[in-house]
């Protein structure tokens, strides 16, 4: 479904007739250096610490279960490191590998289900003692809030789960923002960048898709956005990687959320509204191909994979 075509006069603002929006975290609510500079550094410089005091609990024992059985799907791979099974005399050895695996998988970029278990699990701790605040662009909460007194009904759709997304946003550094949404969504809905993702969103939360706009800095997942019948704009913050002048284009993009109310700075993103021409593909392009990539390859380019 194309986008709602709008005449230049209705399109005073990005979320005119707009009656969800749906969020990215990385790069469009909060700094990617977030997840690198401050989410990461906290698991390796805590995983000793909350693993050796959490050892016994029942949630800790079934998370190194996971990692310890994850050496099947690992087999062959370079610097895989096994976990011994526990007996009653080896609880520092297996403490000591279970720390080494995290540690080899997040050098490695591995994005395995049974990491992020563990990950989130330190996570959750680091964010309930208050060390960790989830860090929103200055002008998130704010445009977020009166979005919703507006009657907009405000969704996440991001890579880590939704536990984490969760914790982030009850533990901000503009507090417990959990108020503010009426759902999240993270990678069990299905790929990012696979439009069949977001018609599921759509239907799950019973609104049309070109009343729903997506934010997001991926291009790849505002073009599978858009195939859906969403519509989509890209947010361009610092330390996101940048976006050539084809994406630009197409689509309309923001620095700042409050440039969702109209900017009168940027008409061109106004009139692509007002065209109908907001994201688009009408070329043979193939650069915006949604493909199911591997992701274990080493490369991580979104960053995508924290909150
Ligand atoms: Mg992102």
């Amino acid at each position: 479904m194309a986008p709602q075509k709008r005449s230049a006069e209705e399109a005073d603002s990005l979320i005119t007739g707009v009656k969800a929006l749906l969020v990215d975290i990385e790069g469009t609510t909060t700094s990617i250096s977030f997840v690198k500079d401050k989410l990461f550094p906290y698991v390796k410089d805590n995983c000793e610490k909350y693993i050796t005091a959490h050892f016994d609990d029942a949630e800790t024992q079934k998370d190194i279960t996971a990692l310890r059985e994850l050496k099947d799907k690992e087999e062959g791979k370079e610097g895989v490191v096994e976990i011994p099974d526990a007996t009653d005399s080896n609880k520092d050895d297996v403490i000591k590998a279970v720390i080494d695996n995290i540690k080899w998988q997040m050098s490695s970029d591995r994005k395995s289900t049974e990491l992020k278990q563990i990950q989130g699990h330190i996570w959750r701790e680091g964010y309930t003692t208050g060390v960790i605040k989830g860090e929103l662009f200055e002008d998130v909460c704010d445009v977020l809030r009166q979005l919703q007194e507006e009657e907009i009904n405000i969704y996440v759709y991001s890579s880590g789960s939704v536990e984490s997304q969760k914790l982030f946003f009850a533990n901000t550094n503009e507090g417990d923002m959990s108020d503010v949404f009426n759902g999240y969504f993270d990678t069990t809905t299905g790929d990012k960048k696979d439009s069949a993702s977001y018609k599921k969103i759509a239907s799950e939360i019973g609104v049309s898709g070109d009343d729903i706009l997506f934010l997001t800095d991926c291009t790849e997942e505002a073009t599978a956005a858009v195939a859906a019948g969403l519509r989509s704009t890209l947010v361009i913050r610092p330390g996101n990687k940048d976006l050539d002048e084809k994406h630009l284009q197409k689509f309309s993009c923001i620095e700042n959320f409050s440039e969702l109310f109209g900017d009168e700075d940027d008409e061109e993103d106004l009139k692509r509204l007002a065209t109908g021409d907001n994201g688009d593909l009408d070329d043979d392009d193939d650069d915006d191909e949604v493909v199911d990539e591997d992701d274990d390859d080493g490369e991580d380019s979104e960053g995508d994979e924290g909150v």
